[in-house]
């Protein structure tokens, strides 16, 4: 089976692509090839950084690979965090504080427009692809729901009346950015892994 490197440490991340890509592809993480070198992610998009962990696992380790980089982009705040929202409130990178300065950014603000953006950046034989998710929302006045990670809490995607951390992972998954981008990456790989198929 084809190895292909998903330039994650996150397990769940990986679990998820997993089961997607079930027979057709071997999915391995950065600790599966021993890569435990902290990647400079010094792009000003998500593009750019999806890009650059990509490429970074090709050109060091020589793996086929994909990598993907999201950000939360609220309207009223010109598109911030964006690329910049792990780090929102500090390097020490703390989902609570940057929940907290948004909040605070956000107080008597009517337009409370926002949507998470995912890239994907894939590498296979040195050719790259870029795949992107988008879900649509609106950042709430107060945390709701223990589900999820990172801005969960104050996101409620449009058409729903509860936030992401107060759905269940498949449900989530089912509308999310990444759930969305990782579709399209998924949907590529299967008809391109159908067409070698035939080729071999
Ligand atoms: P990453 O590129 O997946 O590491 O995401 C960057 C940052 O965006 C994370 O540290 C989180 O703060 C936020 N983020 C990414 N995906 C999600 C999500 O699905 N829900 C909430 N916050 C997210």
């Amino acid at each position: 089976m084809r190895k292909l490197v998903f330039a994650t440490h996150n397990a769940h991340k990986l679990r998820e692509v997993q089961e997607l890509l079930a027979g057709k592809y071997e999915l391995l993480s950065l600790t599966d090839i021993g890569c435990h070198d902290e990647i400079p992610e010094t792009a000003d998009t998500l593009e750019g950084n999806a890009l650059i962990k990509a490429r970074f696992v090709q050109e060091h380790y020589g793996y086929d690979v994909f990598a993907d980089d999201t950000g939360l982009e609220v309207d009223s705040l010109g598109g911030a965090p964006g690329v910049y929202s792990a780090r929102y409130a500090g390097p020490q990178k703390r989902s609570e504080d940057n929940i907290k300065k948004l909040l605070s950014e956000l107080e008597g603000q009517s337009n409370k427009k926002a949507r998470f953006r995912t890239s994907i950046a894939l590498i296979i034989d040195k050719d790259e692809w870029l795949f992107d998710g988008i879900v649509e929302g609106q950042i709430t006045t107060a945390p709701a729901g223990s589900e999820g990670f990172g801005y969960d809490p104050v996101f409620r995607p449009k058409g729903y009346q509860v936030t992401f951390a107060e759905m269940s992972s498949i449900e989530k998954n089912s509308i999310s950015h990444r759930g969305r981008a990782v579709q399209k990456l998924v949907e590529f790989l299967s008809t391109r892994n159908e067409s070698l198929e035939k080729r071999d």
